[in-house]
């Protein structure tokens, strides 16, 4: 008994010894970061822009992985059970707190599956659509939405998704339902709505900006209080008549439940790095919006965020009653 408890004993101080050493030489090989949604779309720029910039401060290559559909739950689902070693990490937007009262089951626990690194930006919201479509401003889009609330088609990247809640709230604004078409990610839904197969989507300014500026498709508004320096001319939605429609799309850095507390606390300094590099403060400037400040950019303060829009999204949800399952 004593030889065997003593081999553990020695088993048990190699094991602390390799992955403490882990830790610290970490990252020793290429790192991927999962988008929970399609190539080309918002939540894809925003992380390959601060992939780019975090793998030159550690020093590794950082690959990024689209793993889109179910409003981005089944690429929380794909790192929730990945090896908690630092190399499959998630970027996800405010979906990762909707879904959580959304979705009846997940494959994870939301607050319980993940380590967190950081806040990385917090990006508003426009409501566009095809270039083409006719009504002229956000007024008109309201009145001709409720005459042809059977015609006029939402692009979403499915449930949970912020395109899906911004449309939500958008139609319980107008007290309007309309008919949604969802997506893996917005990406592809931009491609439709540039195409014309479909008609108005609520989206980040990181995939909307550049479309609204080259006037290919229609800008009606911007979802928060005061207009973007980038878009100048585009209303908010409370000029346009909507003054309770405001939401933006806060994006965190997590990876699975049980990654050392160092390769979290390598990743959120990272982050922060990445955050101040120059390339990323002046592109995310032209997509209208801008990097979290450093001190948002640590594991606390993502949990924090994410703990409190649980709480605030769940009583909506369930007032609303519509699930996913
Ligand atoms: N913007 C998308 C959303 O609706 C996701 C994406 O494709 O990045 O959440």
């Amino acid at each position: 008994m004593k030889k065997l408890l003593a081999t553990l004993a020695v088993a048990a101080s190699f094991t602390l010894a390799a992955h403490s050493a882990g830790a610290q030489t970490y990252p020793e090989r290429t790192i991927t970061v999962v988008v929970p949604f399609a190539a080309g779309g918002p939540t894809d720029t925003v992380t390959r822009l601060v992939a780019e910039a975090m793998s030159k401060d550690l020093g590794q290559q950082i690959v990024v992985e689209n793993v889109g559909g179910a409003g981005g739950t089944l690429g929380a689902g794909r790192v929730a059970s990945a090896d908690p070693d630092g190399y499959t990490l998630l970027l996800h937007h405010i979906g990762m707190s909707t879904s959580a009262t959304l979705y009846r089951k997940l494959a994870y626990d939301t607050l319980n599956s993940f380590e967190y690194v950081g806040l990385v930006t917090e990006v508003p919201m426009t409501i566009v659509a095809r270039k083409d479509f006719e009504p002229a401003d956000l007024k008109g889009l309201i009145e001709y939405a409720k005459e042809n609330k059977d015609a006029v088609t939402v692009a979403n990247a499915g449930i949970g998704a912020a395109s899906h809640l911004c449309g939500m709230l958008f139609m319980s604004a107008i007290d309007t339902p309309l008919v949604t078409v969802p997506y893996k990610g917005t990406g592809p839904a931009m491609t439709d709505l540039l195409g014309g197969q479909v008609d108005i989507m609520c989206d980040q300014t990181t995939n909307t900006t550049k479309q609204i500026l080259g006037g290919t498709i229609k800008g009606y508004a911007v979802t928060t209080p005061k207009r973007l320096d980038v878009l100048p001319d585009l209303p908010t939605t409370e000029e346009g008549g909507l003054p309770g429609m405001q939401v933006s799309v806060w994006h965190g850095l997590y990876a699975p439940k049980g990654t050392p507390a160092e390769v979290s606390e390598r990743l959120s300094k990272s982050l922060q790095v990445a955050l101040k590099d120059p390339n990323v403060v002046a592109r995310f400037a032209e997509l209208g919006t801008t990097p979290s400040p450093e001190a948002d950019a640590t594991p606390a303060a993502l949990k924090a965020k994410l703990e409190s829009e649980i709480a605030r999204w769940k009583p909506i949800i369930e007032a609303a009653g519509q699930y996913a399952d």
